[in-house]
């Protein structure tokens, strides 16, 4: 057009490009990120879904090509699509493995917004994910009133008729309910907006992230997170505003949910100054670590890098538990335990955080405690989100394996760092009759502080 300057050779690519792409603008997986991938196959063998069935297309290179065919309009974003996508675990264990630095678990998570914008799922599984992403989650007073009707459901005895019959088998839910976490009789919601003091000279004042669904499954565990920060000189203060992290929604490509409970946690930490936030849950703390990538993408050019930038100050205060007090040193005088333990990395520590040494240092500083390594500790459990809801059959077969490795240690507990993981490891040794215990690392280091 006369007046117009003419377009760089970049700019002509990039509007050549957007014309035939099977991607819409926004959140989508960028030329600049899936091109990184040389196709050396490096990963093929760290990928759990490639290695139970050595298909291309289910293994990173093969998705990470798919990402790349579609947003070059070479392949339909259509079901066959789809299906690879939601077969990863999105345990990142490819991002380990891989020489040249791929960001997978932000490609897969673009590639599922482009899913969730683009693609019709079937009537029912748009309603459940409407009702998990948009609504459960994002309300903690849907959390607290659902949890109370499933307690009610477990403990009065209810659930036990129901196990009697065959009902669960029959519509193909024995698997699943195994998976269901117990409701606590008490919610951590009680401790939302408290104060709890340090033991000792005060050596941090932390700011304690307490998740969505662990605040009616895993109180046991955040109290047992809040007596060790304690008891190792942390002032602990549960923000009472806080929310949802967003990894759920994240992973499953619902990221203005995600965006938006993001911001809410950025306006609730930000009241008072802290020394670190912690979370004893590694795929909160590997989303609340990456805040700034949700606002890095799905921005309208004219709008306002602010919640970037102060995503990216939040997430420079976040810490994992182990991570934290390994920095921080133990300073709590522990009982000795005459236990042998195994442990079984989180992916979303050590593949989405890389951290692998900090929880087993914590385990080994405590007196008596012997770490005995499993076989592909590294190796995804099945548990990966909702994976094991979605996918069921894959997750089983993931968790067989891992029941194998880690009863062959032959230790009676099984540690972990992520609640997640550990309801999936929790199941595992109950249907493999392995008879191990399975434990967070904070609270095998708070059981060693309750008998000192
Ligand atoms: S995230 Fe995990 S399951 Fe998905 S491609 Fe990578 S290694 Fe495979
Ligand atoms: S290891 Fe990295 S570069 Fe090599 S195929 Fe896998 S994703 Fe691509």
């Amino acid at each position: 057009m006369p007046g117009l300057p003419p377009l760089t050779h970049e700019e002509a690519q990039r509007e050549f490009a957007e014309t035939l792409s099977g991607f819409t603008a926004g959140d989508k997986p960028e030329y600049a990120d899936y091109s990184r991938c040389i196709h050396c196959g490096l990963c093929l063998n760290a990928c759990p879904t490639y290695r139970l069935w050595h298909n291309e297309a289910d293994s990173p290179r093969g998705r990470i090509r798919q990402m790349a065919l579609v947003d070059q309009g070479r392949l339909e974003l259509n079901e066959a699509f789809v299906t690879h996508i939601d077969r990863c675990l999105d345990c990142r264990a490819c991002e380990t493995a891989c020489p040249s630095g791929v960001e997978y678990g932000k490609l897969v998570e673009l590639a599922r917004a482009q899913i969730a914008k683009n693609f019709k799922r079937p009537r029912t599984s748009r309603w459940i994910r409407n009702f998990v992403y948009r609504r459960l989650l994002t309300d903690p007073r849907h959390i607290a009133r659902i949890a109370r009707a499933m307690r009610f459901y477990q403990r009065s005895g209810l659930e036990a008729i129901v196990r009697g019959t065959r009902i669960l088998r029959l519509i193909g839910m024995s698997k699943r309910a195994e998976l269901m976490p117990r409701i606590d009789r008490e919610f951590f919601f009680s401790r939302l907006g408290k104060t709890f003091p340090a033991q000792g000279e005060r050596r941090a004042r932390v700011a304690f992230f307490a998740g969505c669904l662990a605040q009616v499954t895993f109180t046991q565990l955040n109290d047992a997170t809040i007596r060790v920060l304690q008891a190792n000189g942390c002032e602990v203060v549960v923000p009472a505003d806080q929310f949802c992290c967003g990894a759920l929604a994240a992973h499953a490509g619902e990221r203005d949910v995600a965006r938006e409970l993001a911001r809410k946690n950025m306006k609730a930490f930000s009241a008072e100054a802290f020394d670190a936030i912690v979370t004893n849950a590694a795929g909160c703390g590997s989303t609340l670590k990456e805040y700034a990538q949700l606002f890095a993408t799905g921005r309208e050019e004219n709008e306002s890098t602010d919640d970037a930038e102060r995503a990216a100050e939040f997430s420079r205060g976040v810490r994992d538990v182990t991570e934290f007090l390994s920095d921080l040193g133990l300073s709590a005088r522990m009982r000795e335990m005459k236990l042998r333990v195994t442990y079984q990395d989180s992916c979303h520590l050590l593949h989405g955080q890389k951290i692998r040494e900090a929880p087993r240092k914590l385990i080994r500083a405590i007196p008596g405690v012997e770490l005995v390594e499993m076989p592909l500790a590294e190796q995804c459990c099945g548990s990966a989100g909702v994976y094991n809801v979605t996918e069921t059959a894959t997750s089983m077969e993931l968790l067989k394996e891992k029941m194998r490795n880690a009863k062959s240690t032959g230790a009676p507990i099984i540690v972990t760092a992520n609640p997640g993981c550990m309801l999936q490891l929790r199941a595992g040794a109950k249907l493999h009759a392995t008879g191990q215990d399975v434990l967070h690392v904070v609270e095998l280091l708070d059981r060693a502080l309750t008998n000192a």
